[in-house]
């Protein structure tokens, strides 16, 4: 039902500060998302998933 993925927080500082860096393409055909953190500068890869749920 989630067609927009909702940025999540920063797996290494959990800042939200984060904003999208592109996107690469998985060999399955998955999305994947790809996030920058504007705290401690990582860049960190997170699929689109089905249910967002954390
Ligand atoms: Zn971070």
């Amino acid at each position: 039902m989630t067609d927009d993925v909702k940025p999540m927080e920063c797996p290494y500082c959990k800042a939200r500060n984060i904003y999208r860096n592109g996107h690469n393409k998985h060999k399955s055909g998955a999305k994947i998302q790809r996030w920058f953190c504007n705290e401690c500068d990582r860049t960190f890869q997170m699929f689109y998933v089905k249910c967002d749920r954390l």
